[in-house]
């Protein structure tokens, strides 16, 4: 019996209607004599109206409480698929994630997947079973439930192909993974196959598509990754090893995130000690920082800029607060407008003058950018939120995407 585990997204979830669908589908595979493991998310945009209701009642939740609360999404849906199943004479079980063993660890609603314990799994697999978890979900060694942050699901829906060692199928509402978000850039091209190094850069700058947590713990373990239409109709996208086959391309995606909140922290008085301070006190919040700038010192001060997540926004507020005791001179700024533009691609890597190349597009139709990373397979803007459709256009265009 082959195994497989499959994912479905929010969207692919959203109604009764689309559950009863997707049972449909999972009864197709079961046909087939494999066994299968599902991982659903929650309905449509449930986890938004959770927070939602959350930051009715207080501006800066309790993340435990948060934790408590976000992964109820979950298991309505896994019930409701599982009951689905046994209407259509399939038999199957709904687990939490605590009942499938997940075990995490970290900072609430933002918990890492620690190990998982697949005895109780594996126990309804042989018992002939579909095995319905809820992602995103797992328990800590306090025994409280946690979050693996937003998107969460393919995580768990990769891990557990991991410890099962099959191959992972992800549904959601696009045909595969695209050079361009097709959201954003109707033109985009869909791609057969993206290495995993490429998925998890773009990922990780914003292709809303996968999880990067989940790109990653595939690569790691060498689990095949496949992302297509919930309804199964059209050839989707392979996440792999790189091969000759992705070879000749220089750049394979472009990436747009607006969950960009860009801190500045003025007049700094020129020691690494207080440079020191600043990074050691975001790192004490668990606060995850990406692209940092600090200006040449002037009359002894220096400005440092750096980007975090949105998510972050309180917790900034705590730290600047904790700072200003201990760095008396010096001034905060938040600017929320900001987007993060990135172009990925292995090629990059023998590649030169790529770089060149954008600073040249966004001159000619003048966008102004504020902060510039690179990595060995991509290099990253930051722009004002408000030039973000030009870039994407503008770039993709050029770049022959
Ligand atoms: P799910 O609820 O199934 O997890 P998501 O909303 O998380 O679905 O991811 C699917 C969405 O990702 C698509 O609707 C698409 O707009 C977006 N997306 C972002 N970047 C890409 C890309 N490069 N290729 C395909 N889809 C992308
Ligand atoms: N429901 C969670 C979220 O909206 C997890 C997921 O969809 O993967 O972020
Ligand atoms: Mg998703």
């Amino acid at each position: 019996m082959a195994l497989i585990v499959q994912k479905y997204g929010g969207s692919s979830v959203g109604t009764t209607d689309k559950i009863r669908a997707v049972a449909k589908r999972i009864v197709e595979r079961k046909e087939k004599g494999d066994g299968v493991v599902v991982v659903v998310s929650a309905m449509g945009k449930t986890t938004d109206q959770l927070i939602g209701m959350a930051k009715e009642i207080s501006q800066n939740p309790n993340k435990r409480e948060l934790d408590m609360l976000m992964s109820t999404g979950e298991q309505i849906s896994i019930a409701l698929l599982s009951m689905a199943l046994q209407e259509l004479g399939y038999p199957s079980i709904s687990l939490t994630g605590f009942q499938a063993g997940i075990t995490t660890e970290g900072a609430h609603t933002k918990n890492r997947i620690k190990d998982i314990n697949i005895e109780n799994v594996k126990k309804h697999l042989e018992d002939g079973k579909v095995v319905i978890v809820a992602g995103f979900q797992g328990i800590n060694e306090d025994g409280d439930i946690t979050t693996l942050g937003r998107g969460g699901s393919d995580t768990s829906a990769v891990a557990l192909a991991a410890k099962l060692n099959c191959t992972c199928e992800i549904y959601t509402d696009v045909d595969g993974i695209y050079n361009v978000d097709p959201r954003m850039y109707p033109n985009a091209k869909k791609l057969d196959s993206i290495s995993y190094e490429e998925m998890m850069e773009m990922a990780s700058l914003g292709a809303g598509v996968m999880e990067a947590r989940a790109v990653e713990i595939a690569c790691k373990y060498n689990i095949p990754i496949y992302v297509a239409l919930n309804n199964g109709e059209k050839l989707g996208t392979y996440i792999k090893e790189y091969d000759e086959t992705m070879e000749d391309r220089i750049i394979t995606g472009l990436t747009a995130s607006d969950d960009v909140l860009m801190v500045t922290i003025n007049n700094v008085p020129y020691k690494a000690k207080n440079i020191a301070t600043i990074f050691d006190r975001i790192a004490k919040h668990n606060v995850n920082i990406d692209m940092i700038s600090q200006t040449a010192s002037l009359d002894g001060y220096v400005n440092v800029s750096f980007t975090t997540s949105k998510e972050d926004m309180y917790t900034i507020d705590e730290i600047t607060k904790e700072l200003k005791k201990e760095i008396r001179t010096i001034e905060v700024y938040k600017e929320e407008n900001i987007t993060k533009i990135s172009v990925v691609g292995i090629g990059m890597m023998k590649q030169s003058g790529v770089a060149a190349k954008v600073f040249c597009i966004f001159s000619n139709n003048d966008i102004e950018f504020k902060q510039v990373t690179t990595s060995e397979i991509s290099i990253s803007y930051t722009i004002d939120s408000k030039d973000k459709q030009k870039a994407v256009a503008a770039l993709a265009k050029e770049l022959n995407l």
